[in-house]
């Protein structure tokens, strides 16, 4: 068959408000055009993001009643530690109640002031943590990477010698290096093993720990089974065992790829540094064998990695967004080339290129999604990083708006409901305006910022 159809059947729905334009119009300035500001139920269709809205699965749900609330030593957790086990095979697997906890465990323990932490990409709260500990975070994707509509297997890939030389010359400023996979700010694009292994190997030979920023592993693993040589009649589990066996710790959110609504986890291999994140998760967290978890949700995600990791899903997964992808790409929107595995990346900055990147194409394009057709995607462009620590501004290396995909969640009527959206759009798109920050906070600007249309 050449359709690929959702590989589950429906038990349980949520019913869709509907809104019209003009009701949109006026929710949309009630929220300072800040989509982070609007209710969930004033939106249609909600692409804001894929993180804990994935649907769970009617094993999850019963898993969830298996929960054992204990306060130490929960069924629960020895559960979670196996199925993460399962697939990542480290020492120490520590539960923090979303992947930040993590970040914010392992940069607490291991950035200080005038540190260097090198990655393909950083994500926004990974930087955050990052910075917040007084250190800088350096982004080296490969070349190939920072072209939208250029078409690369791996365009999540590190750029091996930026970052040999980065190591060479400030190596001792540098506590570790860290890769995210699939490349979440880059546009959801993966690294091939290949590119993980030489990172590792490169990190290694400067004696310096790798970690891996895993929050959406399995997606990673199917691309990499898709599109690297000699990978694919191999397992998802075997790809994923050796991506993992390279690194000398991860971050990761459950609510990612593991079907969880909340959670997450740093795992390592050094006894004295998880000694010291369990007691600052004791701190900040709580006890090691729950880390600002419910027991049940402990269980609700240790069934989701036993879920994650099936083909027939993750088929369906990849097409979902490769076929919005395609469509818009027919009608000369330009997207982000190949598509993401958890969403589709639209290139506001060349789409809207009447409007300047420091009047926010990116924005002004997820705004206008909204008020048409009711969806809500995210900016990820120079709103969200085009703060610089030091207050001043500049253009980030692309303006993207991000069609993220609950896992899940929405069928193929969705997917063409979407598609429509752009057609209405890229009929009017030389109408819409860019916008200005009217205020914003220090960091982290684009979840709080007001905006006013110019
Ligand atoms: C979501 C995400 C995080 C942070 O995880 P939370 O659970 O939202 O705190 C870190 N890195 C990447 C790549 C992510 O996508």
């Amino acid at each position: 068959m050449k359709t690929i159809i959702e590989p589950f059947r429906i038990k349980s729905v949520e019913p869709i408000r509907m809104t019209t334009r003009e009701e949109r119009a006026d929710l949309l300035k009630a929220a300072k055009y800040n989509l982070f500001k609007l209710h969930s139920d004033d939106v249609i269709i909600d692409l804001l993001t894929d993180s804990g809205t994935s649907a769970m699965s009617a094993a999850q749900w019963g898993a969830v009643m298996t929960g054992d609330e204990s306060y130490a030593g929960a069924p629960s957790f020895y559960r979670f530690e196996a199925a993460v086990r399962n697939l990542m095979d480290f020492k120490h697997i520590i539960p923090t109640h979303q992947g930040r906890a993590a970040e914010h465990l392992l940069f607490n323990l291991i950035a200080k002031p005038g540190h260097i932490i090198p990655s393909n990409t950083h994500f926004d709260t990974t930087r955050g943590n990052i910075e917040a500990a007084g250190a800088e975070a350096v982004d080296l994707p490969i070349a190939e990477g920072k072209i939208p509509s250029l078409d690369h297997p791996f365009k999540g890939n590190m750029d091996l010698e930026a970052l040999e030389a980065l190591l060479r010359e400030k190596r001792d400023s540098i506590p570790a290096v860290m890769m995210t996979i699939t490349n979440n700010a880059g546009g959801g694009q993966p690294a091939s093993l290949e590119n993980i292994r030489a990172a590792a190997q490169i990190a290694q030979h400067y004696r310096k720990p790798f970690f891996i920023d895993g929050c959406r592993f399995a997606e990673n693993a199917w691309f990499i089974k898709l599109r690297e040589p000699g990978q694919q009649d191999r397992s998802i589990k075997a790809i994923i065992h050796d991506i993992f066996e390279v690194a000398d710790g991860m971050t990761m959110s459950a609510k990612k790829d593991a079907f969880a609504n909340i959670g997450g986890w740093l795992a390592l291999r050094d006894d004295a540094l998880a000694e010291r994140a369990r007691t600052l998760l004791i701190q900040t967290e709580g006890f090691p064998t729950y880390g600002g978890l419910a027991g049940r949700d402990l269980d609700a995600i240790a069934q989701g990695l036993s879920e994650i990791i099936d083909e027939d899903y993750l088929r369906y997964r990849v097409r979902t967004n490769a076929y919005i992808a395609e469509r818009l790409d027919a009608m000369g929107v330009p997207v982000v080339k190949p598509a993401g595995g958890h969403a589709v990346f639209v290139d506001a900055r060349a789409f809207l290129s009447h409007i300047p990147p420091l009047e926010y194409p990116g924005q002004a394009l997820a705004c206008a999604l909204y008020e048409m057709g009711g969806i809500r995607g995210c900016e990820i462009g120079t709103v969200m990083f085009g703060r610089k620590p030091d207050g001043s501004e500049e253009p980030a290396r692309m303006d993207l708006v991000r069609l993220a995909m609950p896992r899940r969640v929405y069928t193929q009527s969705h997917a063409d409901y979407i598609v429509e959206v752009f057609e209405d759009l890229a009929a009017s798109k030389d109408q819409l305006s860019g916008l200005k920050i009217v205020k914003e906070p220090p960091m982290m600007r684009h979840f709080t910022s007001e905006f006013a249309p110019l």
